[in-house]
């Protein structure tokens, strides 16, 4: 167990500011928060936080953490991802996810990845299944797999892009009944995690499902900023109760994520129906001018930290944080998560007045000491 921690004079966004805060940490929990703690405990480290803005750690529930990508041929599969990526990038909670490749990247391997990241420190869950229909699982059966695997919160399939398999209406039913039934049973709620593709015809399927009285909250759209008549859809769903899910690492056709909640926003979807994701370690092509790929890079999660400074510029920082923080820990149901509070998980970041992050704590634990990782992944230098 990590020794416990007492943090002195932090200003703390819980995401809603609360005002200089000491926060008292043990067994990886916020055991304590007050304007002045004094105690005094044997392997006690009292850290001065003063002048640092202290926020939860943030949640991010699309990362291709055994690597995506793979569409441009054999040399295109993406790197996995190691944990001090997670430390630099302030992410202290992640859903593993498979994409396009539903060959070479087994389930079983993003578990296992998933497990070890969580050893080396982080919190983690995944979503099964990858871009292919019918489904592709360790156990064979959905509703098997969200009960005997406690990491796998729901389904992952693509839906309006030229990859996916183009499974009908009643296809898709069929497994949000079971990702609902399995849910109900472990107490998980069951979600669908939609990746969407440039063709809106995804939302007459959504539309048809919940019509049939299936809760709107089992269905999980992302990368809903790609093109304009999906974003225009996206934002009816998140008016009609369902949550929506905008990618920072790209692909937002206004410009940025950051661009694409100002306009949702604007339209007048609930902030609260908005969360954010990276696509980390997905493939990111290079273009010419000419349109020719010229080459491929990984997408980073650091894109996650861009999109809060983005819009903290814009809103401030609590309202910046919400998306990654509160919002989707509510979102997925994961208690402890998203806010600092007395009972929390102590996944916390130190930032600078500019929002750049020194200090990273995951389930009480330093990971990050002045702009430092000091601890690193098993393979990792
Ligand atoms: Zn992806």
């Amino acid at each position: 167990m990590e020794h416990p921690i007492l943090i002195k004079n932090a200003t703390v966004y819980a995401p809603e500011k609360l005002g200089s805060r000491d926060i008292f940490i043990a067994g990886g929990k916020i055991v304590a928060m007050e304007e002045k703690l004094d105690i005094a405990l044997p392997g006690l480290e009292v850290i001065d936080a003063a002048g640092a803005i202290v926020t939860p750690g943030l949640i991010d529930q699309h990362i291709h953490v055994t690597g995506g990508g793979g569409e441009g041929g054999w040399k295109s599969r993406c790197p996995e991802l190691v944990f001090s990526e997670l430390v630099r990038a302030g992410v202290t909670t992640f859903l593993g996810v498979s994409g396009t490749d539903s060959m070479s990247r087994s389930i079983s391997n993003l578990l296992a990845k998933v497990r070890g990241l969580k050893e080396e420190g982080a919190s983690g869950w995944m979503w099964t299944s990858n871009y292919s229909y019918p489904v592709t699982t360790i156990t064979d059966c959905v509703k098997t797999e969200l009960f005997a695997i406690p990491e796998v919160l729901g389904v992952k399939i693509a839906l309006g892009d030229h990859r996916s398999s183009f499974p009908s209406m009643e296809q898709v039913r069929a497994i949000v009944a079971d990702v609902r039934i399995s849910g109900m049973l472990t107490g998980k709620t069951g979600f669908l995690h939609v990746h969407l593709g440039d063709f809106p015809c995804s939302f007459d399927i959504f539309d048809a499902i919940v019509a049939s009285g299936l809760p709107i909250k089992h269905i999980r759209p992302t990368h809903v900023a790609r093109h304009p008549k999906v974003f225009e859809r996206a934002m009816e769903f998140a008016k009609k109760g369902g949550m929506i899910d905008i990618t920072t690492g790209g692909g937002c056709y206004m410009g940025t994520a950051a661009d694409a909640v100002k306009m949702a926003l604007d339209n007048g979807v609930p902030l609260d129906r908005i969360t954010l994701s990276s696509d980390g370690h997905g493939s990111m092509p290079r273009f010419n001018e000419a349109g020719e790929m010229v080459g491929l890079a990984t997408g980073s999660i650091m894109c996650d930290m861009e999109a809060v400074r983005d819009l903290a510029k814009a809103y401030g920082l609590e309202t910046a944080l919400r998306p990654m923080t509160v919002n989707i820990a509510r979102a997925l149901c994961l208690p402890g998560k998203g806010e600092i509070a007395v009972g929390a998980d102590a996944d916390l970041l130190f930032m600078t007045d500019d929002f750049e992050i020194t200090d990273v704590f995951m389930n009480g634990r330093q990971c990050m000491k002045a702009g430092e990782v000091i601890v690193k992944g098993a393979f990792e230098e």
